[in-house]
């Protein structure tokens, strides 16, 4: 008998932060408009600032910082990262200090992008806000967090990096792993049984712990990843590499399998951070019709991404689909002057019906 999963993820240190379990709300009208069964787990209600999927992946980073005596959390992402934002509150929340290094991932942003949204919430919590003009280079971008953490120890300070390139053990993915037991058992709860899950994929972790969280738990429902952020090949390197260290860490490498990997890129453009008009209408149908709200980066694209499964037949009519919401609402405010000057373009109407 292998290792209770729960008995294996307890191993890592972890900080409680996050509402557990999120909800699992039922879609119905977007589904009925859409020829499926839609649920939605509602990862945006996961509690601390705002909530998201950040909340679920930092508490085990910020498990291994309390276990080092550390007092100091250091941070780096888009300059509307929600993972900066949770970080910080997180950070004070420990009583820590939190310095975060934003990077310039999205060309031709305007005023409302780098002062509202997340950027006013780490401003609220005080956090030190660094730059780093370089907008696409992961390895970089964690050398110089590594710098300034150097820098940080040398004035006395016990600094903690949460890195962003895959070169670190992927610590937030055991979140994940817990995510997709919670699912499970609500599923068994409610009796339903999913024929496809669809979430976001950037820095993977949520995927890859959905993956091989379900999988280590038996489950071969298909996982339909959304790419945010780069093209879906490169995006299914980043996702194997992440789940084959992932498996190996609880103990459970047969629960991955290289060939098992689905990313989707086709609502990706013309880039991170960028929308376009699937995802605005994406985002229009969820509010309209369900009184949801999604958000310009992620899950705006990721329902765009699920209703492109639906219409092309990925996802057969009739599915019973699972859509991962990750959270990321602040953003839409630092979006505002662009998608309030599309709401003011199109018909009243639109998004409520196809
Ligand atoms: C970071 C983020 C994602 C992407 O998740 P990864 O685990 O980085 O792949 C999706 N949605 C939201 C709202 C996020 O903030």
């Amino acid at each position: 008998m292998p290792t209770p999963l729960s008995k294996t993820i307890e191993k890592f240190p972890r900080v409680r932060l996050g509402h557990s379990p999120t909800p699992l709300d039922a879609a119905p009208r977007l589904g009925a408009s859409l020829g499926i069964e839609l649920w939605i787990k509602r990862d945006d209600c996961t509690g601390l600032a705002m909530g998201g999927n950040k909340v679920r992946q930092i508490e085990f980073p910020l498990g291994e910082a309390r276990s080092q005596g550390a007092d100091t959390l250091l941070i780096t992402s888009a300059v509307q990262s929600n993972y900066v934002r949770v970080a910080a509150a997180a950070g004070r929340k420990l009583g820590m200090e939190v310095h975060v290094q934003l990077e310039e991932r999205v060309p031709g942003v305007d005023a409302l992008y780098r002062a509202s949204g997340n950027v006013l919430l780490d401003r609220l919590f005080g956090a030190k806000l660094h730059t780093f003009p370089v907008g696409e280079d992961e390895p970089a971008a964690d050398a110089s967090l590594d710098l300034l953490a150097q820098s940080l120890a040398d004035e006395g300070r016990r600094p903690y990096v949460i890195h962003l390139a895959p070169a670190h053990p992927p610590l937030g993915a055991l979140g994940y792993v817990i995510a997709a037991e919670d699912v499970l058992t609500q599923a068994r709860d409610l009796d339903l049984e999913f024929d496809a899950v669809v979430c976001p994929t950037g820095s993977a972790l949520t995927h890859a712990g959905l993956l091989v969280g379900l999988r280590a738990l038996g489950k071969e429902v298909p996982v339909y990843g959304v790419c945010v952020r780069r093209d879906a090949g490169s995006q299914v390197e980043r996702v194997r590499k992440v789940a084959a260290e992932l498996a190996a860490m609880i103990e459970r490498p047969e629960a991955f399998n290289g060939d098992d990997i689905q990313a989707f890129d086709g609502v990706l453009a013309p880039g991170y951070g960028r929308l376009n008009d699937a995802v605005r209408e994406a985002i229009a149908m969820a509010a309209r019709q369900e009184g949801l709200i999604l958000d310009p980066v992620y899950t705006g694209k990721t329902m765009a991404g699920l209703i492109d499964h639906v219409c092309s037949g990925v996802i057969a009519e009739g599915s019973r689909v699972l859509f991962i919401h990750t959270g990321g609402l602040p953003a839409l405010f630092a979006y505002g002057d662009r998608i309030g000057n599309w709401l003011s373009e199109v018909p009243w109407g639109q998004g409520e019906d196809r």
